[in-house]
């Protein structure tokens, strides 16, 4: 067993943990491993030891690691979980299965226009700022009903829920919160007729709590890959990623 290895089982321990504690079904917990910073030889470990969801922050370095990885594509699912210009909706529509941060129409009708007709359409989730936050991205709850209805309607677009990264919070019960709302706006947008089945939600810290209010995908980097380095955007020198 290495750490890597090590690492894993205990997310998988304690996705399912929470998985029993909430009363959900097995299989109903998906786990994306965040990869971002991390190598392409880091992933390919990764896939190794039987990972086959991927999550990157920067189009660049995630488009940088599917060439890398290009051998195993058909076995790998690569999710841009970071913000998206509408300057790289091309190559981002060309490149990934998933993108969790539409916050936009004109993100969506972009990437639905871009997306190669010999793949399937893209799969897609409507990011929430969810704590309210001035600084994060993320479509208002009050502006979510109708973007949603719009993403939807796209032709290769498949809008499969939402993605929230609320604020941090102390404590199981205030982690709890905001994951509860997201779930609440996703039964919402049920009700009014849309076949959403996905949760984007709960990262190393809050997987638990996020899972007790109904995740269907948790997004997971340090408690599989260990901490990133302290220095992150905008100087990235500490990563060894150029530029
Ligand atoms: C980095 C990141 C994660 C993973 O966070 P960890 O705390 O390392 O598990 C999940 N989601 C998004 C959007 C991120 O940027």
């Amino acid at each position: 067993m290495t750490t890597l290895d090590d690492s894993i089982q205990v997310v998988h321990q304690r996705l399912e943990a929470a998985r029993i504690r909430a009363e959900r079904a097995q299989g109903s917990v998906r786990l994306l491993a965040v990869s971002k910073t991390r190598t392409a030889d880091e992933v390919r470990a990764a896939h190794a030891a039987g990972l086959r969801a991927f999550g990157e922050n920067y189009v660049q370095e995630g488009l940088d690691k599917i060439a890398a990885l290009a051998d195993l594509r058909n076995d790998l699912e690569w999710h841009l979980i970071g913000p998206l210009q509408s300057n790289k909706t091309r190559v981002v529509a060309e490149g990934f299965d998933w993108v969790h941060s539409v916050d936009r129409l004109r993100t969506a009708e972009r990437l639905s226009a871009q997306r190669p007709p010999d793949l399937p359409p893209l799969q897609v989730c409507l990011q929430v700022n969810i704590s309210g936050e001035a600084s994060k991205s993320g479509a208002s709850p009050a502006e979510l009903p109708a973007l949603a209805r719009a993403v939807a309607a796209l032709p290769r677009l498949r809008l499969r829920g939402l993605m929230a990264i609320p604020a941090p919070a102390e404590g199981l019960e205030a982690q709890r919160e905001p994951h509860r709302a997201l779930r609440e706006l996703l039964e919402r947008l049920r009700a009014d007729g849309l076949a959403l089945d996905t949760l984007s939600m709960g990262m190393s810290d809050d997987l638990e709590a996020a899972i007790l209010e109904g995740a269907t995908l948790v997004r997971i980097g340090t408690a599989i890959f260990g901490s990133r380095p302290a220095l992150q955007a905008p100087t990235r020198s500490l990563t060894g990623v150029a530029g």
